[in-house]
């Protein structure tokens, strides 16, 4: 953990980004309760997950201080479970799943933290939408005032697509569409999304070992 963080630090100074502008989701996915936990106590308390089932019972005995990221595919079935247990759902890649978390979030809560996914390399076997229908979904989820439409995530294959995924990110912007997450960066190939301007790692075996 100590390692990670240092070297988060030293990739924001060798690439000219600002010193804590990366933040760290931990992928706890495959963890068992005790790895997680020890990776709490360091101070960590953004965490994601990419299956419901497995969540729940984690997020049931857990501390009620970490912010969970719901980071896997999402089918139409477990919505409304994801909406009341999750702060934020990186994997949105469809309107009607956004107008399904939108209507099932609980009134009690504040509007759920989205952001979209994107297929940046047009590959048939991944999930995310096509990055030429970013823009009209983004229009779209801004209309729902339930959920909060925070930025992009992706799992990019290389580095070039980093920084087509970071151009996006940075044109939206500059159609009015606010965005403050540009999620890109796994284990093996965080250094490049930091170079690229991702703000949200998420970081799974370089943190917690090999999965279950
Ligand atoms: C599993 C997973 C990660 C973490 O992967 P590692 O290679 O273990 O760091 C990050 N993002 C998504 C969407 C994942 O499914």
């Amino acid at each position: 953990m100590q390692d990670l963080n240092s070297k988060i630090a030293a990739y924001e100074e060798k690439y000219h980004r600002p010193s804590g502008s990366v933040e760290l989701l931990a992928v706890s996915k495959g963890q068992p309760i005790e790895k997680i936990l020890s990776v709490y106590h360091t101070g960590q308390r953004q965490f994601g997950e990419n299956y419901l089932q497995e969540a729940l019972p984690k997020i049931a005995a857990l501390p009620d201080d970490i912010i969970w990221h719901f980071i896997g595919p999402v089918q139409s079935n477990k919505t409304r479970k994801i909406a009341e247990h999750f702060h934020w759902v990186q994997s949105v890649d469809d309107l009607a799943i956004a107008k399904r978390l939108n209507d099932q979030r609980p009134a009690h809560l504040p509007p759920l933290n989205i952001c979209i996914q994107v297929n940046i390399d047009n590959e048939p076997t991944k999930s995310g939408i096509a990055p030429e229908m970013v823009f009209d979904l983004a229009t779209a989820c801004l209309t729902l005032p339930r959920l909060r439409l925070r930025g992009l995530m992706s799992l990019p294959k290389r580095q070039a697509s980093f920084h087509d995924l970071n151009n996006l990110f940075k044109s939206l912007c500059q159609q009015g569409i606010s965005l403050d997450t540009l999620s890109m960066g796994m284990s093996d190939d965080f250094e490049a999304a930091i170079a690229e301007g991702s703000t949200m790692i998420r970081i799974g075996r370089a943190l917690f070992g090999p999965r279950l």
